[in-house]
């Protein structure tokens, strides 16, 4: 299964971050969180994007629309920032058209976020970088918002 090297910003160690892992990736050094960033095609898009324990980021994105290029290196890094919480999954729909049919994504790109296979937050176009912010913290917060209790 593919897996991405990712230097600990913490202790430097270079670490191997699987695609597909149940908990979210920890440096084998510090024990720290590490940015989970990954990419998926349409046969290994359904594992992939997957996870019961973080919210999913997926960016339905196109090396042509120029507002993907602006926003893909923005979104790393919110993610980054959110180590332990998020798992971004970046999908170039040339090579994945049924998961872009599949969420109905016309326009590119489609940021869409994720909680336990539900769709919390979708956003279409680029964004800033404050916006981008609040937009995934809204999604986590929708994710993490503790049950109501009935008593
Ligand atoms: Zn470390």
């Amino acid at each position: 299964m593919d897996a991405a090297t990712v230097t600990c910003a913490t202790c430097r160690t270079k670490n191997q971050v699987p695609f597909v892992a149940t908990e979210a990736p920890r440096c084998t050094q510090c024990q720290g969180f590490l940015p989970w960033i990954t990419q998926a095609v349409d046969a290994d898009y359904p594992a992939i994007a997957d996870s019961s324990t973080v919210v999913v980021c997926v960016e339905l994105w196109a090396a042509w629309a120029q507002p993907s290029r602006l926003v893909g290196p923005l979104l790393e890094r919110v993610v980054a920032e959110r180590a332990g919480r998020m798992k971004l999954v970046k999908v170039n729909v040339e090579d994945a058209r049924r998961t872009q049919s599949k969420h109905e994504a016309r326009l590119i790109p489609t940021l869409l976020l994720l909680w336990q296979g539900e769709e919390i937050g979708r956003h279409t176009g680029a964004l800033q970088l404050p916006q981008l912010r609040r937009w995934v913290d809204q999604g986590i917060a929708t994710a993490f918002r503790p049950a109501k209790t009935s008593s």
